[in-house]
């Protein structure tokens, strides 16, 4: 007799979603990973009474009414909104791009003024985009694509705007309002007691090993349960057979300030290439924290290499040929089931990341 309905490799968002709703079925789980922490990526560590984001910055948004009722099952959410501020060379503009933004770039106050400012400077481009910045300039014009779209990218990428394709950018959604919310979506929020308490929520009843690689312990795992859920690398559960899945990565700064309130907002973007991080956050800004301190990360680019964590996917066409080799590995197993960002190789909000566990629930069990 197997010890566990499902062994849950990785306690991030989408297995401890999976665990909470197998337990609600009366199933057993097992949760185990690798780290000495649940949550994975959305992991937050009280620092100096202060909610830190430690893998980066993380608000939850979503139009799924049904997902946002799910969160608040499990977290009492504030009513953050996220409002970031792009920093250029010492001038501050309001993101995303809308009527504050081309007030604050040409002194605009009409959106008749601001479309005409931008339909004027698109017109610089005729022909078809060839590089990314052409294809910036024809969408926003140039002001707005030297002074908010080019140091970013450029450090993002680790190249010349000019050297990259104009493919990487499709769209630059400019808004004719005084609308600074980054997001579109109907529901926003930070869970107050951040998101390691709603995880730990999630998890309740269910057996967790931390600091257990799963892959280091296969055969005797395997032994404890009917049924894995795997949430790692799907490369690496196979061994890298087909080669490695590629990733950007991301490094992290951070230092505890003994002042109250360092820049007055969550997210400050840093868009001239000369500064070497893209974003500086201020964690308890997601909080509209009071404490006397605070604390601050500044997050660089950086290339992944194997060992590192894996933060975005690139899913260009080599590496999805690759995980379509993967995936077809994956359809014969009948005892493993993959899931959540790194099993599906895909970058998934919070939200998707529950979307996806309720439908595999539903699939499943
Ligand atoms: C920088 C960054 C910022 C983001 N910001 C937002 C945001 O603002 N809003 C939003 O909605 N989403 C955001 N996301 C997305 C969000 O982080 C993901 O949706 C979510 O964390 C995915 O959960 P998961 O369970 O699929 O993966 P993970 O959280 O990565 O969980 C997988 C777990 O598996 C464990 N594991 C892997 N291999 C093994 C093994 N062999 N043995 C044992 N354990 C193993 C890992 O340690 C990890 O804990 C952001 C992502 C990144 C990278």
């Amino acid at each position: 007799m197997k010890k566990y309905d499902y062994l849950i490799v990785g306690a991030g968002l989408f297995g401890a979603v999976f665990a909470r709703e197998a337990m609600n079925r009366g199933k057993t789980c097992l949760v185990v990973d690798k780290c000495d922490h649940i949550a994975g990526n959305i992991y937050t560590k009280e620092v100096e009474g202060i909610q830190v984001h430690v893998y980066g910055a993380h608000i939850f948004h979503t139009s799924n009414k049904t997902v946002w009722e799910y969160a608040q099952k499990y977290a009492d959410f504030n009513h953050y909104i996220n409002t970031p501020i792009a920093n250029y060379k010492g001038e501050l503009y309001n993101m995303p791009f809308n009527m504050h933004t081309f007030y604050q770039m040409w002194g605009v106050t009409t959106p008749e003024a601001a479309r005409a400012k931008i339909e004027e400077q698109r017109a610089e481009i005729t022909g078809e985009p060839q590089n990314l910045e052409e294809q910036a300039i024809s969408l926003v014009g140039r002001d707005i694509y030297e002074k908010l779209v080019k140091g970013y990218t450029e450090k993002q990428w680790g190249r010349s705007c000019t050297e990259l394709p104009a493919f990487i950018i499709k769209r630059l959604p400019v808004r004719y309002t005084f609308d600074n919310n980054y997001f579109n979506d109907p529901y926003q929020g930070i869970p107050k007691e951040g998101y390691t308490a709603m995880v730990e929520r999630l998890l309740e009843g269910a057996d967790i090993r931390l600091n257990t690689d799963y892959l280091e312990n296969k055969a005797e795992l395997d032994a404890l349960a009917d049924t894995v859920l795997y949430t790692g690398c799907i490369d690496e559960y196979y061994g890298y057979c087909y080669g490695e899945l590629e990733y950007r990565s991301l490094r992290f700064e951070s230092e505890t300030l003994d002042m109250p309130n360092y820049q007055g907002v969550a997210v400050v973007n840093y868009n001239e290439r000369e500064v070497p991080f893209t974003r500086l956050i201020e964690h308890k800004h997601f909080n509209f924290g009071t404490q006397e301190k605070t604390v601050i990360t500044r997050e660089y680019p950086a290339t992944w290499e194997k060992g590192m964590r894996p933060y975005y996917p690139v899913n260009n066409e080599k590496n999805q040929a690759l995980f379509a080799r993967y995936q077809a590995l994956a359809a014969n197993e009948d005892k493993v089931i993959f899931g959540g960002r790194l099993g599906h190789y895909k970058y998934y909000d919070m939200d998707k990341v529950i979307e996806a566990a309720l439908a595999l629930v539903e699939e499943e069990l």
